[in-house]
């Protein structure tokens, strides 16, 4: 996990040569500007070019772990600072022979950089981890071993999760579940406790291949005991959930979802801007090899494009930049009522803690001191970006499904149809309604009622691919936005739905009971209009109601 990712790494080579190559040219461009100081030793213009300059040297010096050019490129920079919003006499032979000294300096070492390799920046470790497992990989199909002697609970179970899209195997003993365990090792456990073997055999058994394969097996514990003892040595064992029989699926369901989808599925995306195309690219990189996606921007009046169409969840800003302040580029992203929210981290050369202050106080959320350590950069971005989502996450959900709510699902829909119009794939519209939803409620409460709509949520959300987009439409109301898909795949597909849910349990006193939907397709191939579209998913549902219920039906 923690190995370092090859291209990443041969990347930031790549662009650390590349300025090491660029180097000479750029002191000799800073000649010309010494060479005009000295026929204008007063143009403040001038003066403030050679002091970016040396600034940025600075930063991209260090950023590549050349530190020796870095301290020298550092100590010009001073230098030169020291004359700014000085009279012109100030300017005098001496101070500017100094300054080409410092160039002098420079030029020498950017002659023998190649050879200076220490100090290389070690790569970031992956805080993402979760990333490239998870990322472009289905929800669907994750692998459940059940382990219990009694067959009946084994395969009632089984068969309940299965229609949550889970894979299953199951097992009546413990040493069956250990060789499978060693053959392919499962996302989660279901382990009974009490076995012929013992009183204890499950946990025993759990514990043993803990020690075995060196790690924890994600395990929930079933057991008729649910006394201190039995609970202690479950926890012992690793379990992470505990359940009495009979044990229902439904609640088996909500404690496999938590441990097995992590709520942050999505790599973050970052916005980073600066002037320099190779420190842009340079931190864009680290951010990458953490499992970061990011988007480079060296041209700060782009950033409007850039907000609207990479959604970031955090930008990294470089403070100087030649067209705009950094601090300006901030205040101007405040301004905006979409991004009053974007979190903003500042990533300078700027050591002054007075000048790291005052952009703070604008409503910047972290200030970084270049040459930032990489493990730092990724951990000051990965806890901003994540608290950012968090926060985006309250307005966009539906609380009790965790589905997509109306507002977005509508404008996930409409930038779905737009990149469709641009000319791309095929998109299909489903809006499904559980069937007699009143009664269930009538019969055995609202309680019972919102566990059959949660359930519901969970079918879809489980099933679906991370492409697609599941909202909660109303109150037992869904929409699903099925990205390239046919309207016949889109059918078969939600038709596999309509049966796995119709053969989900539900438990109320009043007695076990399930539920069915309806539902209607259309595809935006013969509705390119969010509202015709919306209106023939919602015909085609009102034709399955009257046409009988529990059923799906197609457009056109
Ligand atoms: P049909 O098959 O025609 O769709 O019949 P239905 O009973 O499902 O249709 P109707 O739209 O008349 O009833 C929907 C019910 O859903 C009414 C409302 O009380 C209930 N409902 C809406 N939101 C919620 C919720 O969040 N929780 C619960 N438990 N019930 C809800
Ligand atoms: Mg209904
Ligand atoms: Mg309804």
């Amino acid at each position: 996990m923690s190995t370092p990712n090859p291209t990443v790494q041969e990347r930031i080579a790549k662009l650390r040569a590349t300025f090491i190559e660029q180097l000479p040219e750029r002191i000799a461009q800073a000649r010309d500007l010494l060479s005009r100081l000295r026929d204008a030793p007063g143009d403040p213009a001038t003066l403030e070019e050679i002091h970016r300059f040396f600034h940025s040297l600075k930063g991209t010096g260090r950023s590549f772990g050349l530190q020796k050019l870095g301290v020298a490129a550092s100590q010009a920079e001073s230098w030169t600072a020291s004359r700014i919003d000085s009279p012109v006499e100030s300017i005098t032979p001496e101070w500017l022979e100094q300054l080409e000294r410092y160039l002098d300096l420079l030029a020498s070492m950017a002659d023998r950089v190649d050879a200076e390799n220490g100090g290389r920046p070690e790569p970031a470790r992956k805080i993402q981890k979760e990333y490239n497992e998870v990322y472009g990989m289905d929800r669907r199909g994750r692998l459940v071993y059940l382990c219990d002697d009694d067959v009946l609970t084994l395969d009632q179970l089984a068969s309940q999760l299965r229609c949550f899209g889970f894979k299953t195997m199951t097992f009546t003993d413990p040493n069956t579940l250990h060789a499978a365990v060693m053959n392919r090792k499962p996302d989660v456990v279901i382990m009974d406790i009490m076995f012929p073997q013992g009183h204890e055999a499950g946990t025993d058994a759990i514990y043993a291949l803990n020690q075995e394969i060196g790690c924890n097996l994600a395990t929930i514990f079933l057991s008729a005991r649910g006394d201190f003892a039995a609970r202690l040595g479950a926890v012992r064992a690793g379990g992470e959930a505990y359940f009495l029989k009979p044990v229902r699926a439904l609640e088996l369901v909500s404690a496999l979802d938590a441990m097995t989808s992590p709520q942050q599925s999505d790599p973050f995306r970052i916005l980073v801007v600066d002037d320099e195309p190779q420190v842009a690219e340079y931190h864009a990189l680290i951010l990458e090899g953490a499992g970061m996606v990011t988007r480079s921007l060296t041209d700060p009046s782009r950033i409007l494009d850039e907000l609207r169409e990479f959604r970031s969840d955090l930008v990294l800003m470089d403070m100087y930049m030649p067209s705009c302040h950094g601090q300006d580029l901030a205040r101007l992203i405040r301004q905006m009522p979409d991004h009053v929210g974007l979190p903003i981290v500042f990533l300078s050369g700027e050591t002054d803690r007075k000048k790291q202050d005052t952009a703070m106080r604008i409503g910047a959320e972290g200030f970084l001191t270049k040459p930032v350590n990489p493990d730092d950069l990724v951990t000051a971005v990965a806890v901003r970006a994540e608290r950012m989502r968090a926060l985006r996450s309250l307005m966009t959900r539906d609380s009790l499904t965790g589905l997509f709510n109306h507002t977005t699902t509508t404008q996930l829909l409409e930038s779905a149809i737009a990149s469709f119009q641009r000319g791309g794939g095929t998109l299909c519209f489903t809006m499904i309604d559980i069937d007699r939803f009143k009664s269930v409620n009538d019969t055995h409460g609202h309680p019972v009622g919102d566990q059959v709509i949660m359930a519901l949520a969970r079918v879809l959300h489980q099933r679906l691919r991370n492409s697609d987009v599941v909202g909660r439409y109303g109150g037992e109301e869904f929409a699903v936005i099925l990205q390239d898909t046919t309207l016949d795949r889109a059918a078969r597909l939600i038709n596999e739905l309509r049966l796995d849910f119709g053969r989900v349990q539900f438990y109320s006193p009043k007695g076990t009971f399930s539920c069915t939907f309806s539902a209607g397709i259309a595809s935006v191939a013969r509705h390119a209009s969010l509202e015709s579209l919306r209106e023939a998913a919602d015909r085609a549902l009102y034709l399955a109601k009257n046409n009988g219920r529990n059923r799906v039906v197609l457009d056109g």
